[in-house]
């Protein structure tokens, strides 16, 4: 036999038995982004690799180390969407959906990063997330907040995660306080681990979120972004805090939340949550003032989010246990021979009358009884039985496969009103 290819590490099957969650949370979200009148915008998984390394920022983890970057026939050096929040603006300001206007966006795919697959973390997963333009104070942040927050209850994880908030401050607040930091780090690079020795002049602030535990005591004697910037981007914080709290929206401010990527400035947050273990993040965003700019189109200012879809579900089964699978409703059990023909003629039939629910034609021509365990697996309610009698005679027999009911046979062109009686007795 030749040699199974299989998929590429850290690239996941989506299989049947965990499709239903994957769609339920997909409806879910379709939803609250139309609660909120958030328009869907979806770009390609492919672009420049330059659009990832001039906004994500080239000394970062991202950039460095995780893109699947390489040239295509015409020797153009191209990557696979590490995020989405820079192919989102590159299409907003090559279609003109940026010049002077709002504009409230959400997405929802598949990005690839070349990391360590392990629990929650893998090479393709799925993000969704929302990207809103042009609205400059901080309620829109608190809209992102309310609007994730309103989704994780419809999830029923609401009481498992915890809002962690900061502020970087203006993009000037943040070069002041990069040199800041530059200057205490310098003063202590013998503690500095490899990495932060790389990025101490190139992007300091990403030493704060080193989590090696060596350097844990180094980066909490640190100086606090929070004691060095303007007037003005405190109040934008304050302002962001008391509106959370009017609304009832719980938070801690987390100083060491800097985020990984180069382009955030003012507020930033991450939704957390303890029952996952490492991979505890499951939302994270901010605002991106400067982006749109850095990328060519007209100054706007910009604020968004990206949820990890793998780590929301993994969070749901934890905290809500394994979802059971949506059962069928109808299980039509054929003899074979002529009754296939007209099992597929009655089941069309109840497609057209019963169009929500799930009607499961046997075809395999099997033995009656195998029939039968098939349909008691497939949680229908009921079967309809067509064996040779049934044909000659122009009936089709109904078995209630949950409750204690006798079997019934009724003349075929009755089936569908008959089920609907049934429907409705036992209100399915
Ligand atoms: P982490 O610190 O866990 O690496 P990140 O800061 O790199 O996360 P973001 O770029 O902010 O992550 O992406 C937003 C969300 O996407 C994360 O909070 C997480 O839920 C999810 N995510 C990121 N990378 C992965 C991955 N490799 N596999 C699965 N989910 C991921
Ligand atoms: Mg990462």
């Amino acid at each position: 036999m030749p040699e199974h290819i299989k998929s590429i590490r850290g690239m996941r099957d989506l299989l049947p038995d965990d499709s239903g969650q994957w769609q339920h949370l997909e409806t879910l979200i379709k939803q609250v982004m139309h609660n909120y009148g958030y328009g869907e915008i979806r770009t390609p998984l492919l672009e420049k690799t330059a659009l990832f390394s001039r906004s994500i920022g080239d000394v970062t983890d991202i950039v460095e180390k995780e893109m699947y970057t390489f040239d295509d026939r015409n020797g153009e050096s191209l990557s696979l969407r590490p995020e989405n929040t820079a192919g989102v603006v590159r299409a907003a300001i090559q279609n003109g959906l940026i010049n002077q206007q709002i504009q409230r966006l959400w997405y929802s795919g598949p990005m690839f990063r070349y990391e360590r697959p392990q629990k929650g973390r893998y090479r393709q997963f799925h993000q969704a997330g929302a990207e809103v333009f042009g609205i400059e104070g901080p309620a829109i942040e608190a809209e992102l907040m309310l609007l994730s927050a309103r989704l994780w209850d419809q999830l029923g994880i609401g009481s498992a995660v915890t809002l962690e908030l900061n502020t970087l401050g203006s993009p000037e607040d943040r070069a002041r306080y990069r040199s800041v930091l530059i200057d205490y780090f310098s003063e202590h690079t013998k503690q500095l681990d490899e990495d932060s020795q790389r990025r101490l002049h190139a992007n300091p602030l990403r030493i704060l979120d080193s989590k090696n535990p060596d350097m844990q005591s180094l980066i909490e004697g640190a100086p606090k972004l929070i004691n060095t910037i303007s007037a003005e981007s405190k109040a934008h914080f304050d302002e962001l805090k008391n509106i959370l709290e009017q609304n009832q929206l719980s938070y801690v401010v987390n100083p060491r939340l800097v985020r990984g990527l180069d382009y955030y400035c003012h507020t930033v947050f991450e939704w957390t949550t303890n029952q996952l273990g490492a991979q505890g993040t499951i939302c994270a965003g901010g605002r991106y003032d400067d982006l749109i700019e850095q990328l060519g189109g007209q100054a706007s200012s910009a604020v968004g989010f990206a949820m990890g879809i793998e780590r929301l579900l993994a969070l749901t089964e934890t905290v809500n246990g394994p979802q059971t699978k949506q059962p069928a409703d109808i299980y039509m059990v054929l003899a074979g021979g002529e009754t296939l023909s007209t099992g597929l003629q009655l089941a069309e039939q109840l497609r057209n009358a019963f169009p929500d629910k799930q009607i499961i034609t046997d075809c395999s021509g099997n033995s009656m009884k195998s029939q039968f365990k098939k349909a008691d697996k497939s949680g229908a309610y009921y079967a309809c039985i067509l064996g040779a009698n049934e044909v000659t005679e122009g009936t089709v027999s109904i078995k209630s496969l949950r409750v204690e009911a006798e079997q019934v046979t009724i003349k075929q062109d009755e089936l569908a009103h008959q089920l609907a009686l049934l429907f409705n007795s036992t209100s399915i």
